[in-house]
């Protein structure tokens, strides 16, 4: 490799090269660049907004429905003239607290993140809804009736000064199909896509302090004023794009020769190694869950790649078809969000990396509170360093202690809820485990009603003993 430091050129060898140029390192503007053409005022990037109070008395139209714009919308509302978020589709919205958006009719999330965020419990949070071992246990026709019917309950809330009806309304218009995307298969409800995990924008829609415009697209602009297809406008001064961040591998393929642009990280073995090259090559951050983060996943693939580098553990004999596999039932899977090839399935992948690895957890069936945690806590990394390869169980238990189950869970109506569908789709899954086909590219319906999404996604295929652990 050969870098040039002030004038300076030096060559160095590698066996091994790791990437970490971040899946997110670059400001996207995508086609809104060209649908501006013609207006007036001032156009920027999220990645340029430092202070919500420079857009006092201003207009401000903000471009996107995702965590940024959910953030930085809410943010300008409260300094602005008047700010709207346009979105082209309805894109559904996860409550940051689901059991208070269920039970509250009036419940705030700004106001929970505001005053008591630090002391809602564990079990509250999204990430244990959507990560902890119990919830991932229905198979996927059952998760998504748990879903679904979360979003009614909060759809008959009481409250239209929350944000609790709108997320609801924008969970249905998405599962009737009314987000341009045709209807939504029941079982995956709003599995299938990326999912906002930020409510706080919605409660100010509700509240009114925040426009909110779904169209699918500009049709006019004159001056400052912007009409969309199907006749709604905004007069604005600013428009912030959140549109996004990117990275691009043009470097590496000018380099190395190696177009990763083309293969795209779907076609890295666990997102990560490129097949003919994985044993020296590897990618860390390019594993994007729905919920956990990208640091979770890239610390996996980082203790996957120094093994693999220093020859202590090996790529499987055919990862170049086990990733095929892989990438086509992410693709089937992810069907509303086919653009975003980055995203993964947070549980599956962990558990699907530590397999890998040598760090599975070992269920604790004789430490009933730490079966407890592990059944209904959630995934956090530091699961991954109890057992097996690279353990610190001093450091993870730490962790765990500092979160009591007296005072970080909950039992919620969720949980008695979501038990006999637990129930119910272990014993499914035993009953069918003989006659199941291995998860293939030609047999997606079968396990889609048979397995836990779990044991879908990224090989982490279920194993005999797997019927019989939580
Ligand atoms: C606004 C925003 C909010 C976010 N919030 C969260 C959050 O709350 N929680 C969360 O988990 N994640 C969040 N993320 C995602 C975040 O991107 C990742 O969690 C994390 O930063 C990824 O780390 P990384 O090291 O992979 O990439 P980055 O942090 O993007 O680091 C990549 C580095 O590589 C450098 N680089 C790029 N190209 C080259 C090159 N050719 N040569 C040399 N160096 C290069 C870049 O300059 C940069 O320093 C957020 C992202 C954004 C944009």
């Amino acid at each position: 490799m050969t870098t040039v430091k002030d004038g300076t050129k030096t060559t160095e060898q590698f066996e091994c090269l790791m990437i970490t140029t971040g899946a997110n390192s670059r400001p996207k503007m995508g086609p809104i660049s060209a649908a501006l053409e013609g207006f007036e005022g001032e156009v920027i990037h999220s990645s340029d907004f430092q202070n919500p109070k420079v857009f006092k008395g201003k207009r401000v139209l903000i471009v996107g429905q995702g965590e940024s714009a959910a953030d930085i919308a809410t943010d300008i509302s409260k300094h602005a003239t008047e700010a709207t978020v346009w979105g082209r589709k309805y894109l559904p919205t996860a409550p940051r607290y689901p059991d208070m958006a269920l039970l509250d009719p009036n419940h705030d999330e700004e106001k929970v993140i505001n005053e008591a965020s630090t002391r809602v419990p564990v079990s509250d949070f999204l990430e244990s809804f959507n990560t902890n071992r119990f919830s991932v246990g229905p198979n996927i026709v059952g998760y998504g009736a748990l879903r679904q019917f979360m979003w009614r309950v909060m759809q008959n809330g009481k409250g239209p000064a929350t944000g609790n009806r709108y997320i609801a309304e924008l969970a249905t218009h998405c599962l009737k199909g009314t987000n341009g995307h045709g209807r939504q298969p029941f079982w995956q409800a709003d599995l299938s896509q990326w999912v906002t995990k930020n409510g706080r924008a919605l409660g100010a829609i509700a509240r009114g302090e925040l426009g909110h415009i779904v169209a699918p697209k500009i049709e006019k602009i004159d001056g400052r004023t912007i009409t969309f297809a199907g006749g709604e406008s905004a007069t604005v001064d600013v428009v912030l794009c959140c549109t996004g961040y990117g990275g691009s591998f043009d470097w590496i393929a000018n380099d190395i020769g190696y177009d990763c642009n083309k293969n795209c990280v779907r076609g890295f073995y666990k997102h990560a190694f490129p097949p003919g090259w994985g044993h020296c090559l590897a990618f860390a951050g390019y594993a994007r869950p729905h919920q956990g983060g990208i640091p979770q996943c890239a610390e996996m693939v980082a203790r996957a790649a120094a093994r693999v580098f220093s020859g202590r553990l090996a790529l499987p004999k055919d990862y170049a078809a086990r990733t095929e596999v892989e990438a086509a039932v992410e693709n089937q899977f992810y069907i509303r969000s086919p653009g975003l090839k980055a995203v993964v399935d947070y549980p599956s992948y962990m558990d699907s990396m530590a397999r890998w690895i040598g760090c599975e957890t070992r269920v604790p069936w004789f430490r009933p509170i730490l079966f407890f945690k592990y059944l209904m806590y959630p995934l956090w990394p530091c699961w991954f360093r109890l057992d097996g390869v690279g353990a610190n169980r001093a450091a993870a238990m730490a962790v765990l202690d500092k979160f009591p189950i007296s005072k970080a869970f909950k039992i919620t109506p969720y949980h008695i809820f979501a038990m006999p569908q637990y129930v119910t789709s272990k014993l499914l899954a035993i009953v069918t485990y003989p006659f199941t086909p291995k998860v293939s590219l030609d047999r997606v319906g079968l396990w889609m009603w048979v397995r836990p999404k779990h044991y879908v996604l990224h090989g982490n295929s279920m194993r005999f003993f797997d019927l019989f652990r939580p």
